[in-house]
């Protein structure tokens, strides 16, 4: 079986590998903070206390950093994966980042000789934990091919959405739709209180009519209407709006770089933006909902 080195076991990263050792990939793992690789260590995979070590004979990298200066930085510092590993590797990013950063870090590998695919992930901590993430991969055919092995020992579904880079474009698509359907919802919803209806009734009633949506059926940001969702939970848990703000930027940025027109995605960025610089950074996004309510 390919052997793996891991980097970032953060609230992602950390599930992710266990599930590959699980899956009996040999996994080698590494992290800035030493407590996060000894979890892992307890867990059956092999320590690292360098990226030197971690990459020894590493047929696939992979990483699961905050964001794209980290992954840069990993790859390509002075004492980074690229100047220290012999194998010519594949290297699986699932970290959430720009497009454009992705497409250049892929060319920056070519040009070394290695293989790249962006893979970012839907199903936040929960689908991590279960395994049951879905990745969203940009990169060659042949790439995606050779990595579906351990994506599936981490994820239940696996898209190939097109070239590097493809992959992130296609998550913070979805993300932000996702998004602009949580505000909208939050806005229909209280447009009923307002006018002295039962959120439960108006969700009964949108979730038979054109209304319908994701976030109706699974994820009502009305606390009461649903059980078991992070609405009825003080908004614990869940997505982080922190989070969602960050995918929001992505989006943004992404847009502006093809003079894409993406009007409700800038109003939704606002929202999430203002909602989040008010302390709710750590809450649910689909907290949103609060920002509607009459003080
Ligand atoms: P996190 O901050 O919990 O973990 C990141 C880890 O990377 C940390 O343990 C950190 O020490 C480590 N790290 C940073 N630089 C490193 C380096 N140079 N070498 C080794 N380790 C390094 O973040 P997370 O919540 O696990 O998210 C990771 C990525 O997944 C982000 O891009 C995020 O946007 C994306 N994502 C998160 C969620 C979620 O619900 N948390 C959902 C989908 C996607």
């Amino acid at each position: 079986m390919a052997k793996i080195a891991f980097f970032g076991l953060g609230n992602m990263g950390a599930s992710m590998a266990k599930n590959l050792v699980k899956a009996q990939f040999n996994v080698t793992v590494f992290d800035l903070v030493g407590s996060q690789v000894e979890l892992l260590a307890e867990a059956g995979a092999t320590p690292s206390n360098s990226v030197k070590q971690a990459v020894e004979s590493a047929d696939i990298i992979i990483s699961m950093l905050p964001a794209g200066k980290h992954v840069e930085s990993l790859y390509f510092d002075q004492d980074g994966i690229v100047n220290n590993i012999s194998a010519k590797s594949l290297f699986i990013d699932c970290s959430t980042i720009e497009s454009s950063t992705a497409k250049s870090i892929g060319a920056q590998l070519q040009a070394h000789g290695h293989r790249f695919i962006d893979a970012p992930v839907s199903g936040g901590v929960a689908g991590a934990a279960a395994g049951t993430l879905t990745f969203i991969v940009g990169g060659e055919k042949v790439d995606f091919d050779e990595a579906l092995g351990c994506l599936q020992a981490m994820g239940k579904n696996i898209f190939h959405a097109g070239g590097i880079g493809a992959g992130q474009v296609a998550k913070i698509c979805n993300n932000m739709l996702l998004a602009i359907l949580m505000a909208g919802t939050s806005e229909a919803l209280q447009l009923g209180i307002d006018n002295g209806l039962d959120p439960k009734v108006m969700s009964d009633i949108m979730l038979q009519s054109s209304g319908r949506n994701w976030t109706l059926e699974l994820y009502n940001p009305c606390p009461g209407v649903m059980a078991n969702v992070p609405s009825s939970n003080d908004y614990q848990g869940g997505f982080l709006v922190d989070l969602m703000n960050k995918d929001l930027g992505l989006a943004m940025g992404t847009a502006a770089n093809n003079q894409s027109v993406v009007p409700l995605g800038q109003l939704a960025k606002s929202l999430f933006q203002m909602h989040g610089n008010a302390g709710n950074g750590n809450l649910d996004f689909s907290s949103i909902f609060n920002a509607y309510k009459h003080g």
